[in-house]
């Protein structure tokens, strides 16, 4: 059977919705300023902004997260609490590219012989809502990195905004479970059609043209190269692309402790600070924004396609979108493919 959900049911959904699960969907905070987080009434949902700055990454690994709380006693220490799921979440909004994200964290997290917990235990207590992209920006370039404005992978539901309503696929066994959901009405034909019509002409808005195919092996031969000092001159390292871009996962653990009682934290970190690959001998083997630039596209173009076989960047722009001085990774993907040509490479370590 096919789904819809009429807009003037939308508000009574969203409040079955949270009488069982924990709702994570986009907010405003302020004019322009959207963010996923976790959802106490429906009118506080706002889908309207394509591109929240902080993407749904966050509803799995939060910029900062408490681990366990413990306590000492001169001679031992304990743990008093640890950190639980207590409901089914849903994330609803999120963007294909945000989905697609996801998938690229988690199989940082979550690999053969090794299970990040914090990380696990969300995930496998969520069901992805995702709305496709009717309009996508002219800084989304998700159709260059394999993704797409209607891409589904990774959603257990899949929602497009036909106006009036929304059309639903429920694509797995978790979606399915959704289809007695009260609220839920039969597509008719026309709603159909007209879902098509919007994915065919999304699908021609995002840009296609960004030059990522064989990019891994071209940073192979450029680590030395010139290509380096010129592209990292603007970026005035605040990490505002790192902290917002959907699959950058780097993080710091503390623990911060009075009168021996304490708690771990995992905070967010980002390669594009000095102190990150600061050695407490005092040395840095990234001294320099050109280091530090080098690292962030080559773990997203070289390293991550190394080890998981796929670029680390889902064209969401964040980055471009976001950045003060308007570095454009687009750019600098463009630049590192004509260097190439132009014989700039750099000696291969
Ligand atoms: S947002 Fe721009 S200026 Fe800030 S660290 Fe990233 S590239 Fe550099
Ligand atoms: S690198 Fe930029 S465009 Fe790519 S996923 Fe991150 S924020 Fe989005």
């Amino acid at each position: 059977m096919k789904f819809k959900l009429d807009k003037k049911d939308f508000e009574n959904f969203l409040n079955d919705l949270l009488e069982t699960h924990d709702l994570f969907a986009p907010v405003q905070l302020t004019e322009g300023v959207s963010v996923f987080k976790k959802i106490e009434r429906p009118e506080e949902v706002n889908l309207n902004q394509l591109v929240p700055q902080k993407s749904a990454k966050e509803v799995f690994f939060p910029q900062s997260e408490v681990m366990f709380r413990f306590e000492m006693t001169k001679h031992q220490g304990s743990i008093v609490s640890k950190h639980q799921i207590e409901r089914e979440r849903v994330i609803l909004g999120a963007r294909p590219c945000d989905v697609e994200a996801i998938s690229i964290i988690e199989k940082v997290f979550v690999g053969e012989d090794y299970t990040d917990l914090y990380f696990f235990e969300k995930r496998k207590e969520t069901t992805i809502i995702t709305l496709a992209c009717n309009q996508p920006l002219t800084t989304c370039f998700c159709s260059s990195t394999g993704g797409g404005p209607f891409r589904r992978e990774g959603s257990d539901i899949f929602m497009i905004d036909l106006g009036d309503s929304y059309r639903l696929e429920l694509l797995t066994q978790k979606g399915k479970a959704f289809s007695k959901k009260r609220f839920f009405k039969e597509a008719n034909s026309k709603d159909i059609e007209l879902a098509k019509e919007l994915e065919e002409k999304a699908s021609h808005k995002t840009d296609r043209s960004i030059p990522l195919e064989g990019i891994e092996k071209r940073l192979d031969l450029m680590v030395e190269s010139p290509f380096w000092d010129r592209i990292h001159e603007k970026c005035i390292g605040c990490g505002v692309c790192t902290f917002l871009c959907p699959t950058c996962h780097c993080f710091d653990i503390t623990d911060e402790v009075v009168n021996l009682k304490g708690q771990r934290v995992r905070n967010w970190d980002s390669c594009l600070f000095p102190i990150y690959s600061l050695e407490t001998s005092g040395h840095n083997p990234r001294p320099t924004g050109r280091e530090r630039t080098r690292q962030r596209l080559m773990h997203k173009f070289n390293y991550y396609p190394k080890n998981f076989g796929k670029v680390a960047c889902v064209g969401c722009g964040r980055c471009i979108l976001f950045c003060p001085v308007q570095f454009d990774i687009r750019e600098a993907i463009r630049y590192a493919s004509a260097k190439r040509t132009q014989g700039m490479e750099g000696r291969p370590r």
